[in-house]
């Protein structure tokens, strides 16, 4: 593990001015400039290049550069073979030389690979510890459910350090008994399985006591995080990655902020009104297959104001989801974004409880699944959701109201998702 980093992360000082932010950065891309561009055959020719005129990324044009992009000679095709032979075998230990190589887990059905280092996964390893470990003077155990298996993941094991992975793709009741021999200190897992998990806890098939649960990897909703908080009798933090990277991570003071003492991201602001962006980064700690000017399709939403612990890092009042999955209502000056978070707030404050639900959007049509107690919440989901449509000044799309849950396709449980906007 990277010593320094995990001091910096766990003891340091965070940054206090965004003077402080921008220095730190710019000595990290001074020596990312001279030391790694220059072994990338795609970045070679732009060394001298200001950050922001460097080739705008996304996944799909990374994908097709993968080759030149990376610095370390690895092919692509050759890379996607070792990633899905260890897909399709469950054995996960790909490694070619000492680079690991992981399939990325994109819901826009299109594959990323990643690579990571020995020195990026003990910097990853440092960070999430540094910021994480419980009690540095008791051993722990780590539970912590993945789609897939990596290298980068294994970095964390160490003799006061047991951690177990749970294959998401066996589904959660699988694990119970392995969940509860383990009783471990630390959960980590994505959002929909702390909430499947809580409701096994409330039900009496389990009875862990984590002393820090952690959802990685997908949107939390507040009312998910207060159902996990309170099953578990912990609060829970938030740890936002993308491409294997710690964007953001919660604070001692609970709030997310982003990781800017380790890249830089610039927004790229979808909805101005919210000041909703889809971030754009700028990665100094990824040597092996650098990204810079990557844009992501998640959704931030900012929170400007300053907060209790201190750090200067932009605060994030929530991550929204992808761009595709947030919703979009047509109104008098064009359509407009509504918050995944809004719907849920909407379903929430139904005076009839809802157990659970499911919204998609199609074009300019919600089809609504509602698992109730009394019929009667459909009317006045109706009525909610007619009030918001007036609040936002956009018009409700049409609407079907169906009782019960749809048959579950998607391994992440998204509540809410949109197939096409209007
Ligand atoms: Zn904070």
């Amino acid at each position: 593990m990277s010593l320094t980093a995990f001091l910096r992360t766990r003891y340091g000082r965070v940054p206090r001015s965004r003077a402080e932010i921008t220095a730190l950065q710019d000595r990290a891309f001074a020596r990312f400039r001279s030391r790694i561009m220059p072994q990338s055959p795609f970045y070679r020719s732009h060394v001298d290049t200001a950050l922001s005129a460097l080739p705008q990324m996304h996944k799909a044009r990374l994908m097709e550069n993968f080759s030149s992009i990376n610095t370390c000679g690895i092919d692509r095709d050759r890379a996607f073979d070792v990633a899905l032979q260890a897909e399709r075998s469950r054995d996960f230990s790909p490694m070619i030389g000492q680079v690991a190589v992981g399939l990325s887990t994109g819901t826009s059905g299109q594959r990323g690979l990643f690579l990571t280092t020995p020195k990026e996964r003990r910097l990853w390893a440092a960070i999430m510890l540094g910021r994480f470990w419980p009690n540095l003077c008791q051993p722990q155990r780590v539970a912590f459910f993945m789609r897939a298996d990596n290298a980068l993941y294994r970095s964390l094991g160490n003799p006061m350090l047991r951690f177990e992975f749970f294959d998401l793709m066996r589904g959660v009741e699988a694990h119970l008994p392995a969940l509860t021999s383990l009783a471990p200190t630390v959960l980590i897992a994505p959002a929909g399985v702390l909430t499947a998990l809580a409701c096994a806890q409330d039900a009496g098939a389990l009875a862990l006591a984590p002393q820090r649960v952690i959802s990685i990897a997908e949107v939390l909703s507040s009312e998910d995080r207060d159902a996990v908080a309170r099953a578990f009798n912990c609060k829970v933090d938030e740890v936002y990655q993308a491409t294997e990277g710690v964007l953001a991570f919660t604070c001692h003071a609970g709030h997310l902020h982003l990781n800017e003492t380790w890249l830089r991201i610039d927004r790229d602001v979808i909805d101005p009104k919210s000041g909703a962006f889809c971030p754009v980064i700028y990665d100094f700690t990824r040597e092996s297959l650098p990204l810079l000017n990557y844009r992501l399709d998640d959704v931030l939403i900012p929170d400007d104001t300053p907060c209790p612990c201190g750090s200067a890092c932009t605060r994030i009042a929530r991550i929204e989801g992808r761009e595709d999955d947030a919703l979009w209502w047509s109104g008098p000056s064009g359509a407009r974004m509504v918050p995944a978070e809004t719907i849920r707030t909407v379903i929430a404050r139904l005076e009839t409880p809802v157990e659970d639900y499911r919204v998609v959007q199609e074009a300019n049509h919600l089809t609504i699944w509602l698992q109730y107690a009394a019929p009667e919440c459909e009317v006045e989901l109706r009525g909610a959701l007619a009030a918001l449509a007036a609040q936002l000044d956009v018009a409700l799309p049409s609407l079907s109201i169906r009782a019960g849950l749809p048959q579950e396709t998607d391994p992440k449980r998204r509540r809410i998702k949109v197939l096409s906007r209007p």
